[in-house]
């Protein structure tokens, strides 16, 4: 199976009126096998220098998990991060029908955002905007003081 997902969404409730009345998305998994369980895992392999919080590499598994799930007609059985440091040690988790659910209806919320253009900034300056690729379109960089302009 290749690891590329496009991965359709409907949903009855948000669908409404719109045209056409799906989400898609898509993305590349880094790693679909099975592990020592027999299971199915689904992995993402980090580097030491964590481009984002574990917590995001989490969701995204199980966005991955989803589309695996969507395009499969089957679940994985775990979601794993596999660290490519030095430890070489890795981290997994059960995936959960109501995670799933959960990222659905997220993933659902998000394309309708979109749709509407409906994407406002936060108001204050977050933790996430220290990372953040739109930063130099959407408000000042902090300041060597700390301050901000916005
Ligand atoms: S800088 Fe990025 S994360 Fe922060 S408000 Fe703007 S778009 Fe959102």
């Amino acid at each position: 199976m290749s690891n590329d997902t496009a991965v359709t969404l409907s949903d009855p409730v948000l669908n409404g009126p719109y045209d056409p009345p799906t989400r898609y998305f898509d993305g590349r998994i880094d790693l679909v096998t099975q592990i020592e369980t027999g299971e199915v895992s689904i992995v993402d392999f980090k580097s030491t220098d964590h481009a984002q919080p574990q917590t995001v590499t989490w969701d995204q598994l199980h966005v991955y998990a989803l589309g695996y799930q969507e395009l499969t007609g089957t679940g994985a059985d775990v979601v794993e991060i596999r660290n490519l440091d030095e430890t070489g040690t890795s981290e997994r988790d059960a995936v959960r029908n109501a995670r799933l659910s959960e990222v659905r209806h997220r993933i659902l919320l998000a394309g309708e955002a979109v749709r509407q253009n409906r994407l406002p900034r936060h108001h204050d300056w977050v933790h996430a905007c220290n990372t953040c690729d739109l930063v130099g379109l959407c408000r000042t960089r902090l300041s060597s003081s700390g301050a901000h302009n916005d």
